[in-house]
């Protein structure tokens, strides 16, 4: 296997261009690396995108824009992401332990694209767009079109993320993301759920987005829920009926950490803790 190091963008682009299906990308390599020992992939070779200028940093300027390697660490502690999008700031403080959150990056976590990444849920509330960069130029995928499959991106194999674009805050608008896990953190999530309110000055519910991961191929919305809390006052029957719906649209699977049932189980009693958070921090104007 060999290694090389890119220092732009664009020399990176020519790399996985020069490369094929040879090549893969080494962010943090929290993922990348144990696949490799795993032998999940077979990596000919790893080009390093680490020293790139440019792709590292949280900018706040109306949107938010999160360079791909930024760690877990430094979207946990930073203040943009509390103030504008908390949920964000929760999962990525959920990720391993603080080795991983260390050295693994929001660009890795999503581009991995594991059905539990924990970034995604948050992502998805928010309204995110993906900035991918390759040999044509750039082009802004929006959230909901970006994990397309298992593991699968709408990222092309010569493309690069480039940024993540957290669209303008509305006023009046909280977000949560909660976790189950067999230890709260440390560990991938048996399931992650991401809540986004924003009220009227009266409590009635203007907008809400909820979305899942671990309970599906993908990290995905549930469009039902939504519809269902959309112009609700949040009434102790709309959250039950949200929960309902949540149950229909998610398949999950047995797997060594949790069961179906009990990932199914757990999710009305999530969203309603989830939706109570984000409902608190949209009337507190935070997040
Ligand atoms: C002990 C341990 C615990 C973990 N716990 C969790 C957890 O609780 N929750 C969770 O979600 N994850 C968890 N992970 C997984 C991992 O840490 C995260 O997914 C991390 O964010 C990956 O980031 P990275 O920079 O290390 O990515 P890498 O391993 O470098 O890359 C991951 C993938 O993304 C691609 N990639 C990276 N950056 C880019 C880019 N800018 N453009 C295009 N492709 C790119 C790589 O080619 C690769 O396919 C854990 C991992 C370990 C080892």
């Amino acid at each position: 296997m060999e290694f090389t190091s890119a220092a732009s963008v664009e020399e990176a682009t020519a790399l996985l261009v020069e490369y094929g299906t040879a090549a893969q990308i080494l962010a943090g390599g929290t993922d990348v690396m144990l696949q490799q020992a795993r032998g999940e992939i077979s990596a000919g070779v790893l080009i390093h995108i680490g020293r790139i200028p440019g792709l590292v940093g949280i900018t706040g300027n109306g949107s938010v824009r999160i360079g791909p390697l930024t760690t877990h660490r430094s979207l946990a502690r930073s203040r943009l992401v509390l103030m504008t999008a908390p949920a964000l700031a929760e999962a990525a403080a959920t990720v391993g332990g603080w080795q991983t959150q260390a050295v693994g990056t929001i660009g890795g976590n999503v581009c991995n694209a594991s059905p539990a990444a924990d970034t995604a849920a948050p992502l998805l509330v928010a309204g995110a767009s993906f900035e991918l960069t390759g040999p044509r130029g750039t082009r802004t995928v929006v959230g909901d079109s970006f994990f397309i499959g298992r593991r699968q991106t709408a990222r092309a194999t010569d493309e690069i993320l480039t940024a993540i674009v957290l669209p303008h805050h509305p006023e009046r608008t909280g977000d949560a993301y909660l976790k189950v896990g067999r230890r709260s953190a440390m560990e991938v999530a048996v399931v992650g759920l991401a809540a986004r309110l924003t009220l009227d000055v009266d409590g009635t519910v203007e907008g809400a987005r909820i979305a899942a991961c671990s309970v599906a191929p993908t990290p995905m919305r549930i469009a039902e829920a939504e519809e269902i809390l959309q112009g609700s006052r949040m009434e102790s029957e709309a959250i039950a009926a949200a929960g309902e719906a949540l149950t229909r649209a998610v398949s999950p699977i047995d797997d060594a950490r949790a069961t179906a049932a009990y990932r199914t189980r757990v999710l009305p009693g999530l969203l309603a803790r989830a939706l109570g958070v984000a409902a608190a921090r949209a009337e507190r104007g935070v997040g």
